[in-house]
């Protein structure tokens, strides 16, 4: 599948209309990708940020990139890992679907997703990418404006649990 690719790198140097946040709650900044978006960007987008007055886990909000090369960062609480049965992976679909659906409103034609709620949120890596993957396809069919979408891992570990999972599907 040409629209859905995985890549090893830094989200904040990646050229694209819209990067994905994995944000908390608060949206005021944190450790992980969040921090380094948010040292990426500038002291600009923590502003921005505050007139949200933060965001459920699951939805998404948009701002500026500012410094960064993308046009736009879409920030998503993904959510805090809690054994599974507190309605997790449901969580997980509606931070993908819902950042797409922004994006695509906005008129975003390429997006890239950092792995969410994988990192210090502790998602089992495999049950997360097989998560984005289907989420992802299955936003492509109904999408207006996005017509590529990457996820950009940041250890090798991250790239070849995404890369099995596309290939798995697309043999
Ligand atoms: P969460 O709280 O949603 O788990 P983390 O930031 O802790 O978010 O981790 C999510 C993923 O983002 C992890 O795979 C982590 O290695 C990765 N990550 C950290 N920094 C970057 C970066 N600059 N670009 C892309 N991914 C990153």
């Amino acid at each position: 599948m040409e629209q859905l690719k995985v890549i090893q790198g830094d989200i904040t140097k990646f050229q694209c209309d819209a990067i994905v946040n994995a944000a908390n709650t608060t949206l005021m900044g944190g450790g992980g990708v969040d921090g380094a978006i948010h040292r990426a960007a500038g002291p600009a987008l923590y502003t921005a940020c505050e007139k949200f007055h933060g965001c459920p886990t699951g939805e998404a909000r948009i701002t500026r990139g500012f410094n960064l090369p993308a046009r736009y960062i879409i920030h998503t609480p993904g959510p805090i890992w809690r054994g599974g049965h507190s309605g997790e992976p449901q969580l997980l679909a509606n931070s993908y679907h819902n950042s797409l659906q922004l994006a695509d409103r906005y008129g975003c034609q390429t997006v890239a997703f950092p792995s969410i709620s994988t990192g210090v949120y502790a998602y089992p890596l495999e049950q997360a990418a097989a998560i984005a993957v289907q989420t992802i396809e299955k936003f492509m069919l109904e999408a207006r404006n996005v017509r590529e979408v990457t996820m950009v891992c940041f250890d090798a570990k991250t790239f070849q649990a995404y890369q099995d999972r596309v290939e798995y599907r697309f043999p």
